[in-house]
């Protein structure tokens, strides 16, 4: 199989208006699973197009195992993309889907090709659909059929673009474990676009998070929610999302007050989390989790902060506290913790997973 490098990978349209993609450095171990995540345009489908060879680099280079593959045409790339229509001609057979590509892509038999396809076709469960056209397929089953299709020619490489926004939820979540399950099966590297956080925080090995044309931070799932490099990837990653509020910190480099005027939040980081952080006095944005907001029905005058219950949502394991600071901030609650909307609550944040982020640049810096 093979490792693959993205090298400075620079994209513009409209003579330089829009950058696209803007000078990416990544690398894709061999058989490494990457998700690249983020928001609508930011760059994720440009990027994939240029590693599939469907899209032209403005500068910069693909490599496949070292070797410069930019010039060389999609066909004759060892890829295989799988992508959200599912791309099924809708006249030929499934054997007939499937079997297309190797036609183009191999110097197989009519009866090897059959073989083949029969094989994949077994391993998907979808064999007993062979002789159907796309029409009579239910999502799911189309998309097994277009994945079967990809792996019968055996790529060294799969790039995936939003292959299961069209499904439900449920089927999604299978299709999730299913395409993982294939992909280490198979050893191929694996590239997965997608938009959606939490599909990419449980299918890569790694994932790649962009905003803006621009790589923001790579890493494992864990790493990438706990260590944040800024702002963006903090409140990108995570569902729901992390609250944020405007501070003020003062510290003498062992100590540190952290204040809000407006909401009456004030506290005093306990020194071993300041001692040799290198934190100046100044403005931040204070970033907490959801999960890392303790909430007690009685103030009890130790807290961070007290404030005024808005909505309770109990969802089965625990509640979401929505609480009137800062338009609206959100706590996640054990089950037995239910104050009524109007309520007066003790808020703490936990202290060591407080982040603190650049009031200008949102980078992280504690
Ligand atoms: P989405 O999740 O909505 O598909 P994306 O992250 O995949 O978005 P891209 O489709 O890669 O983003 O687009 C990145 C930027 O490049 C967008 O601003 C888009 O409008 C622009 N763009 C993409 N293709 C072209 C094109 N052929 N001509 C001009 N601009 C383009």
């Amino acid at each position: 199989m093979a490792d693959v490098t993205l090298d400075t990978l620079r994209k513009e349209f409209d003579r330089g208006t829009i950058v696209a993609v803007d000078d990416i450095d990544l690398e894709l171990e061999d058989g490494e699973f990457v998700t690249v995540v983020g928001p609508s345009g930011c760059g994720k489908t440009t990027t994939l197009r240029m590693v599939a060879g469907l899209e032209e680099p403005t500068s910069g280079a693909v490599r496949f195992d070292g070797e410069d593959v930019t010039d060389i045409h999609a066909k004759d790339r060892p890829v295989a993309m799988v992508f959200q229509n599912y791309a099924l001609y809708p006249h030929k057979t499934v054997m007939e889907n499937m079997a297309f590509g190797l036609k183009m892509s191999t110097d197989m038999t009519k009866e090897q090709r059959r073989e083949r396809v029969t094989e994949m076709a077994e391993m998907m469960g979808i064999a007993d659909l062979l002789d159907d056209k796309p029409d009579e397929l239910s999502g799911g089953q189309k998309q097994r059929v277009a994945l079967g299709r990809a792996i019968a020619r055996e790529p060294e490489v799969f790039l995936f673009d939003e292959p299961l926004s069209n499904l439900d939820a449920k089927l999604r979540t299978e299709m999730r474990a299913e395409i993982q399950k294939l992909q280490k099966e198979f050893g191929v590297t694996a590239m997965y676009v997608t938009h959606d956080q939490e599909e990419a925080m449980t299918m890569g090995d790694r994932l790649a998070i962009l905003n803006d044309g621009k790589l923001q931070q790579v890493g494992q799932p864990t790493e990438v929610y706990e260590n944040p490099v800024n702002k963006f990837v903090a409140g990108f990653i995570g569902s729901p999302s992390m609250n944020f509020i405007d501070v003020d910190v003062e510290t003498d480099g062992t100590t540190a007050t952290i204040r809000d005027d407006e909401s009456g939040l004030a506290f005093e980081l306990s020194g071993e989390y300041v001692t040799g952080r290198d934190l100046e006095s100044g403005p931040y944005t204070l970033g907490i989790r959801p999960e890392n907001i303790v909430v007690k029905e009685a103030p009890t005058g130790d807290e961070t902060l007290v404030s005024t219950v808005e909505v309770v949502e109990p969802i089965g394991s625990d509640n979401y506290i929505h609480l009137a600071i800062n338009d609206d901030f959100l706590a996640r609650s054990r089950p037995d913790i239910k104050p009524e909307t109007g309520d007066e609550v003790g808020v703490t944040f936990e202290e060591e997973h407080i982040h603190l982020f650049d009031a200008e640049t949102g980078e992280d810096v504690f």
